[in-house]
């Protein structure tokens, strides 16, 4: 009995330790909120130096980690996962997250702050699966059919154009945030920057196919990224090696456009084009911030992306 009882309440003390561990993680306070600055070059070296001793920036969003044990970012790349369980109404997180996605997507919850730490897995499921793909593909073939109608009616002066968007549009960055917890992790400028200038990011292939067709459909294809001048080199090689060729403008940001938002910088190039004549009849880009604005296409399209959002 001695023995017994013994065990018993060895097995109670570890029980509860458990508990308490458990407890732990689920209680775990959220006290790392980021918010997204605009990715700008510095000016100045004073400014260099103060961003190279800050290079350390989140993601171009807000995340927010636990304190604790990272368990999103852990979740995120596929180690131990705190699985939340049901809410009060007995909706399981799965759903939950679904539904976060959808909102995102749907630009509801803009200017949203943070993937929820319990979506991270979620995330990382989404857009390492089919269902990424299946949704790029179908925004790809409506893009086609619209750009295939609206062909029917082309100026016929070289002036109907349509708009790309770079990343997570044209190229993906997919491997890139494979190893940095699909945007749960902090975002690191220089790593990033390290990472565009191996000119490694591969095509999405329906958006290849996608621009294949509007090209030789006969709209004038611009370009239009948030990434800066001193990337464009690597960008063309990117973009060539990927099998993109014959755009006719490919805009990046300039040192004037550094602090603006990339809504009012794709504005204002949009505007630009306008201005030298040309009518914008389709833009495709996986941020709102690519599609809203002023001057905006006669279409839209927006391609999925629940991994970061950018104003
Ligand atoms: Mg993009």
């Amino acid at each position: 009995m001695a023995r017994g009882g013994g065990l018993a309440g060895h097995t109670l003390l570890l029980l509860l330790l458990a508990a308490a561990a458990a407890a732990a993680v689920t209680g775990a306070e959220v006290d790392v909120e980021l918010v997204r600055p605009a990715r700008t070059e510095p000016e100045s070296e004073a400014e260099a130096a103060a961003a190279a001793a800050q290079h350390l920036l989140p993601r171009p969003l807000v995340i927010e980690l636990p304190s604790s044990s990272s368990a999103a970012a852990a979740a995120a790349r596929g180690g131990d996962e705190h699985e939340p369980g049901p809410d009060a109404d007995g909706v399981p997180p799965d759903v939950r997250c679904a539904s976060w996605r959808l909102a995102a997507e749907a630009n509801n919850l803009a200017p949203w702050k943070a993937v929820p730490p319990e979506c991270a897995a979620h995330v990382r499921d989404y857009v390492t699966g089919a269902a990424y793909r299946s949704d790029l593909d179908l925004v790809a073939r409506e893009s086609a059919a619209y750009a295939r109608a609206a062909a029917t009616t082309l100026g016929g002066d070289g002036r109907d154009a349509w708009v790309f968007d770079v990343d997570e549009t044209l190229l993906s960055n997919i491997p890139y945030y494979a190893d940095h917890g699909y945007g749960l992790e902090l975002f690191d400028h220089h790593k990033f920057d390290e990472w565009v200038e191996r000119g490694e990011a591969p095509a999405i292939p329906s958006s290849l196919k996608l621009y294949n067709e509007v090209r030789d459909l006969g709209f004038k294809i611009f370009l239009l990224t948030g990434r800066t001048e001193g990337h464009r080199g690597v960008t063309v090689d990117n973009l060539n090696r990927q099998g993109f060729h014959d755009w006719d403008k490919l805009v990046l940001r300039a040192a004037e456009d550094r602090k603006k938002t990339a809504t009012v910088y794709k504005s204002e190039k949009r505007k630009e084009m306008e201005e030298e004549g040309y009518r914008i009849l389709g833009n495709s880009g996986d941020q709102w911030s690519d599609l809203l604005g002023s001057s905006m296409s006669a279409r839209s399209f927006k391609l999925p992306n629940p991994m970061y959002y950018i104003p």
